[in-house]
C-alpha cells in the first residue's frame, strides 16, 4: 500500500481532450476511456437505434420460426403479436447493449468530431 491513493486520473492533466469529439474538457467530466458525457449519450442513442434493427430482425426470425416450424393451427393473432413485440423489445435491449459494448471496445477515435470550417477567418 502506498500512502498516496493512485488513480487513473493522475496520468492525465487537468484538461483532457475527449477522444470522440476532440473537445477539451475538465478531466472530471470524462470517464476512463476519455469519453465526455455528450459522447456517451450520443453513443447510447445510436446503439439504441441500431438495437431496434437487431430487435426487429430477431422478432422477424421468431415470426418465421412460429409460422414455419411451430405452424400454429389455431392462430391466436393477439397472443402471437404480443409475443413478437416482446421478442422485439428484448432483442432491442440485448442488441443495444452489444452494440454499445462494441463501440466501447473498438473505441473509434474522433468519430464525433466536427471538422473545422475552412472559410473561418
Ligand atoms: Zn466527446
Amino acid at each position: 500500500m502506498s500512502d498516496r491513493k493512485v488513480s487513473w486520473r493522475d496520468r492525465y492533466p487537468e484538461e483532457v481532450t475527449c477522444v470522440r469529439c476532440l473537445e477539451v474538457y475538465d478531466q472530471v467530466q470524462l470517464d476512463r476511456m476519455l469519453w465526455c458525457e455528450n459522447c456517451r449519450q450520443r453513443a447510447r442513442n445510436r446503439a439504441s437505434w441500431y438495437g431496434w434493427i437487431g430487435g426487429i430482425g430477431f422478432a422477424a426470425a421468431c415470426a418465421l420460426y412460429v409460422w414455419f416450424v411451430i405452424v400454429p393451427t389455431d392462430l391466436v393473432v393477439g397472443g402471437w403479436l404480443a409475443t413478437l413485440v416482446a421478442a422485439a423489445w428484448i432483442g432491442q435491449k440485448v442488441a443495444r447493449e452489444a452494440i454499445y459494448g462494441a463501440m466501447r471496445f473498438t473505441n473509434a477515435r474522433a468519430v464525433e468530431a466536427v471538422p473545422p470550417t475552412l472559410d473561418e477567418e
